[in-house]
């Protein structure tokens, strides 16, 4: 028989390092239909191209500083309905992280808000030694030395293309943008557990989170 899964509309909550872009390919692959927007994929390929956003983009990241809210705002909602992504299942990965992004995201979505927010909650040791040995493609394909390295050293897998590693995954940095996500994660958590959405999944490996992950994912059917 046929049931109904409505259109999944899931925010991905975890602190810089904490397994957003690697849980997201993971439940790609599983789930074939869904669409997923990463805020900082797309602020890092405006970079690569070296247009007015990205320029405007670059100072921010390099600083470990949030963009504003309204800029971010705008950007999504444009990706969103240039993309036709409305009326399908998606997933944000980065955006909205404050309270006011969270609040601007649901009047861009207007009846069809936000039905699913996971927080990926990853003990914060865990993460500045993650960060440090982190390698990516331009697609956003990341590697880890350690835990994930390429089948060729310091090449991506899929293009063969070199990796590289990110302007703003440097210790310092990092522990800027942790006590970012920190100060802002209880306001944005505040507001999902309003509207009733917030799930939390807790583990120190993407290996551990993913089962949790695709468990709610899976479970969430109308
Ligand atoms: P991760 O390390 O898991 O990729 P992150 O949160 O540190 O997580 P990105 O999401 O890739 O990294 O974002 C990189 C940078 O891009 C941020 O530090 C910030 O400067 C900018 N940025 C991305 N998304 C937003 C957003 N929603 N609002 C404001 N700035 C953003
Ligand atoms: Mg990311």
């Amino acid at each position: 028989y046929i049931y109904s899964v409505m259109p999944l509309r899931l925010v991905l909550l975890g602190a810089p390092g904490s397994g957003k872009g690697t849980l997201t390919s993971r439940l790609l692959k599983q789930l074939p239909s869904l669409s997923s927007l990463s805020t900082g994929d797309i602020l890092r390929s405006e970079i690569q191209k070296q247009s007015d956003v990205g320029k405007l983009a670059d100072t921010y990241i390099r600083g470990g500083k949030l963009l504003p809210d309204r800029f971010m705002a705008t950007l999504v909602e444009k990706e969103l309905l240039d993309r036709d992504l409305l009326h399908k299942p998606f997933l944000l990965d980065g955006f909205p992280r404050t309270a006011n992004q969270a609040l601007e995201l649901e009047t861009s979505l207007k009846d069809k808000p936000i039905n699913l927010v996971v927080e990926l909650d990853v003990p914060a040791d865990a993460i500045v030694g993650r960060i440090t040995s982190r390698w990516m493609h331009s697609s956003g394909r990341v590697y880890n030395l350690e835990y994930n390295p390429p089948k060729v050293p310091f090449k991506d897998d899929v293009t063969g293309e070199p990796l590289f590693q990110r302007a703003d995954d440097n210790p310092e940095t990092v522990k800027k943008r942790l006590l970012t996500y920190y100060r802002e994660l209880e306001p944005i958590k505040q507001f999902y557990k309003s509207r009733g959405v917030y799930q939390k999944v807790s583990g120190k490996t993407s290996d551990i989170i993913f089962p949790q992950l695709l468990t709610i994912v899976n479970n969430h059917a109308d």
